[in-house]
C-alpha cells in the first residue's frame, strides 16, 4: 500500500509526491486538476508547483483560455528530467533499461551471467552495464537510483535473497545494502516477478484490477497485484507460484518437494513438448484464478515469449472453458505488453514510485 517513506521527504513533502503523481498519471495538468485529485488547496498547489518547476521535475506548457472564466496555465511533467536502471537478474542473464519519470523505457541491454554467479559477479556486471549505459553523458545526476528484480525466494523487506533456487552462492545475501554502497545509488529489490507486475499496473494505469503475472524463465513465478497494489505477502516471499504441487507422485524438483508445477512444466518443455507444458502451466494458472478471483493474467518471461502464440491459447482456452463462467467471472488474458524488458522496466517504475510517487492514488 502507499508507503511515504523518507525519500519522499528529498521533494520536501508529501503534498510535492501528490502532485508529482497527478503529473506522471496524467502527463499534462491544471492547478485544479491537482486539487481535484488530492483535495490539497489551491494556494498550497501553486507553492508545490513553484517548488517542482523549480526543481526541473515540471514546466509550463501554455495557457488555456476557457469561453467562460480566467484563463489556466497547463503544466507538463518533464520526463528526461529523472531516471532509474532497471535489472532484471535471471538464473544465465542481466538485463538492464533504463526508464525516465513518465515510465518510458530508453535503453534495454542483455549480457550474460556465468553459470551459478556469485554475489561479487553480479555486482562488477550491475556496475559495468550502468557505466555503459550512462557513460559520456550526463544522466548520472538525473538517474534516482536502481532497482533489481531478482529470482526468489527473497526477503523484499528486509532487501536479502534468501536461497535463490539453482543459486549455490545466494544463501541469505543482503544485496540491496552492498549494492548501495557498490553503486553509489539508492537500491530497491524485489522479487523479478513483482517487479513485472508493478510494469504492468503502470501500462494499465488506474483502471487495473486485480492481477497476476506468470513469468516462465528457467523457472516459474507468479507476482500479484491485488486491492490497487503489489501483493508481497506475510514474509514478502509471495509469487513461488511455480512451487505449488500439481501432481503428488511427480518427480523431484529443486524445492526438495514432489510434483511442483515447475518441474512438471519443465519435464514437458525439456522434452519439446510445448503444447504439453503450456497445457500444464493453464491448470496452474485456473487453480489460481479460483483461489484468487483475478481479472487479468498477464504472461512473460523468455521462455514463455519464445512460444508466447503457445502458452496464450492454451491459458486462454483453460480460462473460459474449464466448468468457469466466463459470463460472470471474465478474466482478461494476455501477454506482457513489455514482452522480454517488463522485469527490468517494472524494477525501475518501483524506484520512481517509491521516490516520486503515491502509487494508489484515485484513478483520474
Ligand atoms: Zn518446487
Amino acid at each position: 500500500m502507499t508507503r511515504i517513506t523518507a525519500d519522499v521527504s528529498f521533494l520536501r513533502g508529501y503534498n510535492q509526491a501528490l502532485v508529482m503523481a497527478v503529473g506522471r498519471r496524467v502527463g499534462t495538468f491544471e492547478r485544479s486538476t491537482v486539487v481535484d485529485a488530492t483535495g490539497l488547496t489551491p494556494q498550497a498547489v501553486s507553492k508545490v508547483i513553484a517548488r517542482l518547476t523549480a526543481d526541473g521535475l515540471i514546466r509550463s506548457a501554455g495557457v488555456r483560455r476557457p469561453t467562460v472564466g480566467k484563463p489556466a496555465v497547463v503544466y507538463e511533467l518533464i520526463p528526461e528530467s529523472r531516471y532509474a536502471i532497471g535489472a532484471h537478474v535471471a538464473r544465465r542473464t542481466l538485463r538492464l533499461v533504463l526508464v525516465d519519470l513518465a515510465g518510458t523505457v530508453h535503453h534495454s541491454a542483455v549480457s550474460p551471467l556465468a553459470a551459478d554467479f556469485t554475489p561479487e559477479h553480479l555486482l562488477h556486471a550491475l556496475k559495468a552495464g550502468i557505466d555503459a549505459i550512462t557513460g559520456g553523458n550526463d544522466l548520472r545526476g538525473r538517474l534516482t537510483g536502481v532497482g533489481l528484480g531478482m529470482i526468489g525466494p527473497l526477503d523484499h523487506e528486509h532487501g536479502l535473497v534468501r536461497d535463490a533456487h539453482g543459486l549455490r552462492h545466494w544463501h541469505d545475501v543482503p544485496l540491496r545494502e552492498v549494492a548501495e554502497s557498490y553503486l553509489g545509488l539508492p537500491v530497491h529489490l524485489d522479487k523479478d516477478v513483482t517487479a513485472g507486475i508493478t510494469a504492468e499496473a503502470w501500462r494499465h494505469g488506474g483502471a487495473f484490477g486485480d492481477a497476476a503475472l506468470i513469468m516462465v524463465e528457467s523457472g516459474i513465478g507468479g507476482g500479484f497485484w491485488l486491492g490497487g497494489a503489489a501483493h508481497r505477502g506475510a514474509h514478502t516471499n509471495a509469487g513461488e507460484f511455480g512451487h505449488t504441487v500439481v501432481d503428488l507422485d511427480g518427480p523431484l524438483c529443486v524445492c526438495r518437494r514432489h510434483g511442483c508445477l515447475e518441474i512438471v512444466h519443465n519435464r514437458a518443455a525439456e522434452a519439446g513438448d510445448i503444447s504439453r507444458a503450456a497445457r500444464v502451466l493453464a491448470v496452474g494458472v485456473v487453480n489460481l484464478l479460483q483461489t484468487l478471483d483475478l481479472a487479468h493474467v498477464v504472461l512473460a518471461g523468455a521462455d514463455l515469449l519464445r512460444h508466447g502464440d503457445t502458452y496464450l491459447a492454451a491459458v486462454e482456452r483453460a480460462v473460459h472453458a474449464d466448468g468457469r463462467r466466463g459470463d460472470w467471472l471474465a478474466t482478461d488474458v494476455s501477454l506482457s505488453s513489455l514482452g522480454a524488458d517488463a522485469i527490468a522496466a517494472g524494477a525501475a517504475m518501483q524506484v520512481l514510485d517509491e521516490h516520486y510517487g503515491i502509487p494508489d492514488l484515485a484513478p483520474l
